[in-house]
């Protein structure tokens, strides 16, 4: 009986495993086409100042709204579009929109804040991507404070030495650096004496649980303190509620990003929000 059950598990484990590459293979034929049929747009999320709650900053987020379903996580196909190779096309494609909204908005008026875009490690492979970059930015006559790149911990080990002088380049332009998801990746902290950043954004996982954890407290306290002294804006990610908050004001960090202030918005929502027509959840004057 034993045996038969083992059998029933591993055909239950298999159906799993092939329903998922069935689907992977479907989404990632299908991205293409998606790209081409616009149904890809970029959402974009606030961060907010800790001191005074003011919109400083937009992050670009990539969402794909298929017409036969339900909205697909750019967690699901950044890295379908990474192994196919898409990504490049992808990543130019989030590139020229990101710049072209920042236009649009200046345009407008509103001239305080800035946009982050996501740069994944394989877009970092094709020679020249951070050149092209700053052409964009410029063709589009954008200043190198509008429009920032963030980079995951193990992009910056894994870079090779063109794509650091790029890098420095970049950041000696005046052009935001900020390191993503830190604390989470396999790398050595010495690694932040010997690249170029502008910011640390601290992993969700270490604000979650801040508030009643004293080991996570002492981790964010640390991570925040480092940032500092090495002159690095600090912003906190996927903060959710008002402990949170209190607790990231109480150490001084200077942005923070999560659901308890705002969640990715397309761009029309964010036009009124910068219009002010929108307030936030108040979590500040509170
Ligand atoms: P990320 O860069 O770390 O982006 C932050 C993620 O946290 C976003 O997920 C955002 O929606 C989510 N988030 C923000 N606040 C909260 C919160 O309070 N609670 C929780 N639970 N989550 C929160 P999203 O939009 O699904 O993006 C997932 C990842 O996909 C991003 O992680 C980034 O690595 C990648 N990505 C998104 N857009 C792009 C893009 O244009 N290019 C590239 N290369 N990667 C992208
Ligand atoms: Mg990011
Ligand atoms: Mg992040
Ligand atoms: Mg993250």
């Amino acid at each position: 009986r034993a045996k038969l059950e083992g059998r029933g598990t591993v055909r239950f484990f298999q159906q799993k495993l092939h329903d998922e590459l069935v689907r992977q293979h479907y989404l990632s034929s299908r991205l293409e086409e998606a790209l081409d049929n616009g149904e890809l747009s970029l959402h974009f999320q606030p961060q907010v100042s800790a001191v005074s709650g003011g919109i400083e900053n937009l992050e670009a987020l990539l969402r794909w709204e298929p017409p036969e379903g339900p909205t697909i996580s750019p967690a699901e196909f950044i890295p379908l579009a990474e192994r196919s190779g898409l990504i490049h096309r992808l990543g130019d494609w989030v590139i020229e929109e990101a710049c072209h909204q920042q236009v649009a908005w200046r345009a407008k008026g509103f001239h305080r804040h800035r946009i982050d875009i996501n740069i994944s490690g394989r877009q970092l492979t094709r020679p020249g991507a951070l050149k092209r970059f700053e052409d964009t930015l410029q063709r589009h006559g954008l200043a190198p404070q509008d429009i920032g790149i963030e980079l995951t911990e193990n992009i910056l080990i894994e870079a090779d030495e063109t794509v650091l002088e790029d890098l420095w380049r970049l950041y000696h332009r005046g052009i935001r650096i900020a390191i993503d998801d830190f604390g989470i990746g396999y790398s050595s902290l010495s690694y932040l004496k010997h690249f170029p950043a502008t910011a640390l954004k601290i992993d969700r996982s270490f604000i979650q649980d801040a508030p009643t954890q004293p080991k996570d407290r002492a981790i964010l306290e640390g991570a925040i303190l480092i940032g500092h002294r090495l002159g690095l804006e600090v912003v906190a990610e996927g903060v959710e509620n008002a402990e949170q908050l209190s607790l990231l004001r109480d150490l001084h960090c200077d942005l923070i990003q999560g659901f308890f202030f705002f969640r990715p918005m397309p761009a029309q929502e964010i036009e009124r929000l910068l219009s002010g027509f929108v307030g936030g959840p108040g979590g500040l004057s509170g």
